[in-house]
């Protein structure tokens, strides 16, 4: 059997669309589920849109989502002279031709068909043939290269998720490979590339689908009738909550924009994989599980839909999961980039060992780590429903001994324990009021081991208002 080579095949455009982290996520399980090989290919031939940030800014989403591949970056625009070679190969060989058409006769060209009532397509002007006399080169023109698009007969191949597929050749035009500056159109540097780095499987999002006729007839002529194409998996695109396409207008669409709101990549991998493929009724898996389960089956045929309340929840599952440590270092980048200092990374961690439970995001566990550091501001109508004038007595009483006690949760218990008895006052009365003037919150884990988490002077000072 042909080894197993996959790949990503990004367009430089934008960041990494979450579609495509999902394709990127299939293709390389699927490598590595077969112990292949997965090739990053940067498609970057639109020259006016592609961007070098556009390029960092997925390789960086790559790297976050742990999808490490065994070849590349490797960037289309740095292939230009093999293109040209293969084009000038396959106009040798009569299976592409030069064509002069300018772009106002092209234009004139559709303007007639559409008159006549037709579907517009390339008239085959420049299109050689047996007897047929070709106009002389215009001067000043710079010709591109048309593939020669077999007339008869039909495209068929069997789509990893769709099934047979079959079109017509009469239905498909003469496709530019090569533009008039010598840069190649997707359709053909695609299938230079996939047959230079002996692609075995293509998986890619189904508005692809119309293209993969072209490609299969322009690999059949660069790599001859024989050859053993890549089997091409199209996957349904992701629907957005309101049943249209996801986009940007409508919510979050790159993969940095949920690291930036504190998903773990973890649980970006497991949400995405689950949306369009399934493993029994398995939601939550690891990434070790999704390369021993995925082997290209099971994909569904229809399209997801993207659900944000689902993305919660598996990001709150994989945070119950993570390790403090690591939770403190990501909750400590989000301080830092709202500009709280924090010198001590084992007090997040003890913090996220507390509040993770609670948190749905990473944003949010440093929602809840904030209050440690920057002065918090309780809502007056919390203040008034715990810090009642019953209280006030207790809350200094504690405050005096806190002052003197060592500082830790067994410490900071039996202080509690011992203002309660003093005051005759039950936990429930004195525990929110705590947590309103010290945490502005009334709800939190036991108040002992917040407290704890807290420098002694900052608790001090917040009791000092009462
Ligand atoms: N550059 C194409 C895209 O970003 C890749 C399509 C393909 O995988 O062939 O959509």
């Amino acid at each position: 059997m042909k080894s197993i080579r996959t790949r990503i095949a990004p367009s430089p455009t934008g960041d990494l669309h979450l579609g495509t982290a999902r394709t990127a996520l299939y293709s390389w399980a699927f490598a590595r589920h077969h112990g292949g090989e997965f090739v990053l290919r940067i498609e970057d031939t639109d020259v006016a849109r592609s961007t070098e940030e556009s390029t960092a800014q997925i390789l960086d989403a790559m790297r976050w989502l742990g999808l490490d591949c065994d070849e590349g970056p490797i960037h289309q625009m740095s292939r230009l002279e093999r293109y040209r070679e293969v084009a000038e190969q396959l106009i040798a060989a009569g299976r592409a031709y030069r064509c002069w058409c300018t772009p106002e006769e092209l234009d004139a060209m559709r303007e007639t068909q559409r008159a006549r009532g037709e579907k517009t397509h390339y008239d085959g002007r420049w299109r050689p043939a047996p007897g047929k006399l070709l106009p002389a080169p215009p001067a000043g023109v710079q010709p591109v290269v048309r593939f020669a698009n077999p007339q008869h007969g039909s495209v068929a191949w069997n789509d990893l998720v769709k099934g047979p597929i079959s079109i017509a050749n009469e239905e498909i035009d003469d496709l530019v490979i090569l533009r008039g500056d010598g840069v190649p159109t997707y359709n053909f540097a695609v299938v230079v590339d996939d047959w230079d780095m002996r692609i075995s499987h293509v998986w890619r999002g189904d508005e692809h689908i119309n293209n993969t006729p072209w490609q299969i007839n322009i690999f059949r002529a660069v790599a001859g009738a024989d050859a053993e194409l890549p089997q091409y998996g199209h996957c349904p695109i992701i629907l957005g909550e309101d049943g249209l396409k996801l986009s940007k207008r409508r919510g979050a669409v790159s993969v940095t924009a949920y690291r930036e709101l504190g998903y773990l990549p973890e649980a970006m991998l497991n949400y995405l994989a689950r949306l369009g493929w399934s493993h029994g009724d398995e939601e939550l898996f690891t990434r070790e599980q999704m390369v021993r389960w995925f082997d290209g089956a099971h994909l569904a045929k229809s399209p997801a839909q993207w659900d944000p309340a689902k993305l919660a929840w598996v990001n709150a599952q994989w945070l119950k999961r993570a390790d403090d440590a690591r939770l403190a270092r990501l909750v400590r980048e989000q301080l830092v980039a709202r500009g709280v200092e924090v010198a001590d990374e084992a007090t997040l961690a003890r913090a996220a060992a507390l509040f993770k439970d609670r948190c749905t995001t990473v944003v949010e566990l440093a929602d809840w780590s904030a209050m440690l550091y920057v002065p918090v501001a309780p809502r007056a109508e919390d203040l008034a429903a715990h810090v009642s004038e019953a209280v006030k007595p207790a809350l200094r009483d504690l405050r005096e001994r806190l002052a003197e006690v060592v500082w830790n949760k067994d410490a900071i218990g039996s202080a509690l324990k011992a203002v309660l008895a003093a005051h005759q006052l039950k936990m429930p009365q004195l525990a929110p009021a705590l947590r309103v003037l010290v945490c502005a919150r009334p709800q939190t884990p036991s108040i002992d081991a917040v407290l704890a988490l807290f420098a002694r002077d900052v608790v001090l000072q917040r009791l000092a208002q009462v």
